[in-house]
């Protein structure tokens, strides 16, 4: 079976350095194994995301050579099949109403993960409905997680288990103001879209295990996982959208996609030299096992 790989970017602004590499090693999976690629604006988010940043980010990925053969519905438009799924969870149980006011989530009694997440103790789980009532307010929805580890056989980070309940306890899967969450979107326009292979940042490794249980429960296939490593300038800091002068919007300017592609390329050794390569190129050297999960040092002068 050809392998479904996607690119699902938030268009909040252009694309980082970061954005590409994670887009580019999509990429050379896919068409190395002359498998088929699908695009998603990731737009939950309406505030932040806007229909002249999707475009740029098209503009973007096409002069890098990176393109796709389907562009799917964009997430701000799914709600209501998003809903399908929601109810899909309601029905089996396993959805209760979540109360708790943001102060409350993050007390400092609650138990925190080194990064920051806190681990929702289930306070909301058992209310009756005298007490739902009495908060007078619409809640939020969270769906109920096993004491279950998870593994996901990463092709880059190796294997990586979680227990949801250690780790992060029921989670929200739908906010108080109606907007369905990014766990629960990705996991039903990935299982939709019949995507076989997920490659993205190494950020959302801790995601994996909570899409790997929704999609068992809404009957979808876990796709492979591949999270690339973090790129960091030479002192160690991590690479961020600060950095403007390493988003797209200045690199197009400044340098071309086959001299980008070769940079990156050599950092993540998908190289042997940081010679100038186009996408499509390079898919033929393209392999995984080429890849370490450790985070990949680049010095932003070498782009240019
Ligand atoms: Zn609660």
């Amino acid at each position: 079976m050809a392998t479904i790989g996607r690119f699902a970017p938030t268009p909040s602004g252009r694309m980082h350095l970061g954005n590409v590499f994670a887009a580019l090693v999509a990429w050379l999976s896919v068409r190395k194994d002359g498998g088929q690629m699908v695009l998603r604006m990731e737009d939950l988010d309406t505030q932040r995301t806007s229909a002249e940043f999707a475009q740029v980010l098209r503009e973007d990925l096409l002069w890098l050579g990176l393109d796709w053969d389907e562009e799917t519905q964009p997430q701000s438009q799914r709600s209501e099949i998003y809903q399908e799924y929601f109810e899909k969870l309601e029905a089996m149980g396993l959805l209760y109403p979540c109360y708790c006011t943001r102060s409350q989530l993050h007390n400092v009694n609650a138990p925190h993960m080194s990064d920051g997440t806190y681990v929702y103790a289930g306070t909301c789980r058992n209310l009756t409905q005298e007490q739902k009532v009495a908060f007078g307010r619409l809640p939020a929805w969270r769906v109920m997680v096993p004491d279950q580890e998870w593994t996901v056989e990463d092709k880059i980070q190796g294997t990586y288990k979680e227990n949801l309940a250690a780790h992060c306890g029921d989670f929200v899967v739908r906010r108080a103001d109606g907007v369905y969450v990014y766990q629960l979107a990705v996991t039903v326009d990935d299982g939709l879209a019949g995507v076989t292979q997920v490659v993205r940042g190494m950020d959302l490794l801790g995601s994996a295990p909570r899409q790997m249980y929704l999609q068992s429960l809404l009957g979808f296939s876990h796709p492979e996982y591949a999270h690339v490593p973090m790129l960091l300038a030479p002192d160690g800091r991590r690479l961020s959208k600060r950095d403007k002068d390493l988003d797209l919007g200045y690199l197009r300017q400044h340098t071309t996609a086959e001299k980008l592609i070769g940079v990156l390329a050599h950092s993540a050794g998908l190289l042997d030299s940081p010679i100038p390569i186009s996408a499509k190129e390079l898919a033929k050297h393209f392999s995984f096992d080429k890849i370490k999960g450790d985070a990949i040092y680049l010095d932003g002068k070498s782009l240019f």
